[in-house]
């Protein structure tokens, strides 16, 4: 038998270059070959693990096995995070891969988990994954500062679904270095979903009306720049926004911390003005770092503020741990998604740290409760709020 689905020619060639080496489970030589992959760690056998993923691929296309929720579940425990990507030696599309067999897995009648079916119709029908009655999408911000925002400008700030409803204080300190340096921005309640779950959900073929509402959200505010503090959007619209619309964006993509950055080189920033006395440790985000290959930038604005000291984790850059909040995990497996935060969290205190910091709301919302739970004093923040803090 063979062929049980249609795989692309890349695709195809990398699940049959895989060796079943095992690295993929592992970091550099760098980071001392510690373990990364979060669903090794869970599973602590090979088909736990990408290179396991790849060989189970092989079997499903060539109907040496079938779909199955056994099948589903296993693949759920990915978060996404990349590290197998970095750490192959032979191939770098492992989540793609990840993402088709999701996708044929709806195709072949087995459902999603129905926590992840929950996700998928709440942003079909709400434009957000979350449930509930919920507040209007632009409450993040007080009535009275609403006048800050621009119906045209050259910046659009697009605050994503988890610091619209949830990790709000970022949206806040975001908005708030915008305001005190006199950087006209636009933003908007009408936003909606990235789309990134129906992604990682295998629902591809569910982006189209996100996607479209967006982009001609942005294009109407004539904004030549779109600013992000979640990395998952960002990298949502940088690698797949164009392929999905088919065309190029009309307009640049930032992470907050890139953008900071350029601000900071231009002079408008300035970072070497502010004074923090504290031992900061950063998280790189998964989709940040691996996703983005921005590792630079945060540690840049960290080290131009006087009285930071900085200590790097050996888990870092490329070697970055998952906090346990991607790829729809925390839905999915909330007890192994806290397991994988309190580990991180731990990590990030045993090095002295005052202040645990990332640049992404859903990594700051999984680490802050690990550090609830772990009942460390220690405070979780992302970038944009230790800078908006510390900018008179
Ligand atoms: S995916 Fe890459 S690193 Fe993992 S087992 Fe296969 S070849 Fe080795
Ligand atoms: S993306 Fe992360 S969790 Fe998923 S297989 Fe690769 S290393 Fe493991």
């Amino acid at each position: 038998m063979g062929n049980q689905f249609n795989i692309d020619e890349n695709l195809y060639t990398a699940m049959h270059k895989c060796t079943r080496c095992g690295q993929c489970s592992y970091g550099g030589e760098e980071a001392e070959f510690v373990s990364l992959c979060p669903m090794y760690l869970k599973g602590k056998f090979f088909t736990y693990s990408a290179g396991g993923v790849m060989q189970m691929a092989r079997a499903l296309y060539e109907g040496k096995i079938g779909f199955s929720e056994s099948v589903r579940d296993l693949l759920y425990l990915c978060t996404t995070c990349g590290a197998c990507e970095v750490n192959c030696g032979v191939i770098e599309s492992q989540i793609d891969l990840f993402t088709l067999l999701k996708k044929e897995l709806l195709q072949n009648g087995i459902p999603l988990q129905e926590p992840h079916q929950m996700v998928v119709e709440n942003i079909l029908s709400k434009k957000t994954p979350y449930a509930g009655r919920l507040p209007a999408r632009d409450e993040w911000l007080a009535k009275e500062k609403r006048g800050k925002i621009a119906s045209q400008a050259e910046i659009f700030y697009f605050v994503g679904c988890v610091s619209s409803y949830r990790e709000t204080e970022i949206a806040g300190a975001f908005v708030s270095i915008l305001d005190k340096l006199g950087i006209p921005f636009s933003a908007s309640g009408e936003e909606w979903c990235c789309g990134a779950p129906l992604y990682f959900c295998g629902h591809e073929d569910k982006v189209h009306d996100l996607v479209t509402h967006n982009v001609e959200l942005i294009e109407k505010s004539g904004a030549s720049t779109v600013v992000f503090t979640c990395p998952t959007c960002s990298m949502i619209f940088k690698k797949y926004y164009p392929q999905w619309m088919k065309r190029e964006l009309p307009f640049e993509v930032l992470h907050a911390t890139e953008f900071m950055e350029k601000l900071q080189q231009k002079g408008t920033l300035k970072l070497d003005t502010m004074h923090v006395e504290k031992t900061v440790t950063y998280h790189d985000p998964c989709h940040l770092g691996r996703g983005q290959d921005i590792y630079e930038a945060p540690r840049e604005i960290l080290n131009r503020i006087k009285g930071i000291e900085f200590k790097d984790l050996t888990r870092s850059r490329e070697n970055s741990f998952c906090c346990g909040g991607g790829g729809l995990v925390p839905i999915g497996f909330p007890d192994f998604s806290l397991d994988l935060a309190r580990e991180r969290a731990s990590e990030m205190k045993s090095i002295g740290a005052e202040l645990l910091l990332s640049a992404c709301p859903a990594c700051k919302e999984n680490l802050k409760i690990a550090a609830q739970k772990l009942k460390l004093r220690t405070k979780v923040l992302d970038i944009a709020e230790l800078v908006d803090n510390a900018l008179k």
